[in-house]
């Protein structure tokens, strides 16, 4: 048997070699903030309401404009569905993977969808909200 010094600073946030061995910011990933992982859990819900309103109607998913290349990306919807909870899994997103060979006719953008949503969700709900002060305005 061999006895282990018992280390002072054990589990004490003020220990003076934490950090000493940080593998470097590159190393691993930022886990998302807990905004981020909301507003990725926000996407997922709606993802999963555009794809119901709209899929019926022959969009197969939507077109989203990459900063990066600085051209559209046109996403199915599992595609999409799987970038996002990749992003949620690993905290990185998983972007420049378009649909093959995709027709732009059948994509949309997140705000079409998000209007056709609201438009629809109006119509359902009409004459059952009397009080106009709770609308919000996005951005
Ligand atoms: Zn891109």
């Amino acid at each position: 048997m061999h006895d282990e010094p018992i280390d002072p600073f054990n589990g004490d946030p003020a220990d003076p070699t934490a950090g000493l061995d940080d593998p470097g910011d590159d190393a691993t990933p930022d886990p998302l903030t807990d905004v981020e992982r909301q507003d990725v859990l926000e996407d997922l819900a709606d993802l999963e309401i555009y794809q119901a309103l709209l899929a019926p109607i022959g969009v197969r998913g939507l077109v989203i404009e990459c900063e990066d290349c600085r051209e559209p990306h046109y996403f199915d919807w599992d595609l999409l569905r799987g970038n996002l909870r990749h992003l949620l899994n690993s905290g990185r997103p998983r972007v420049h993977e378009p649909a093959y060979d995709p027709d732009p006719d059948h994509y949309v953008t997140w705000d079409y969808a998000r209007g056709y949503a609201d438009g629809v969700h109006d119509t359902l709900t009409e004459g059952t909200e009397d009080d106009p002060g709770t609308a919000t305005s996005a951005d």
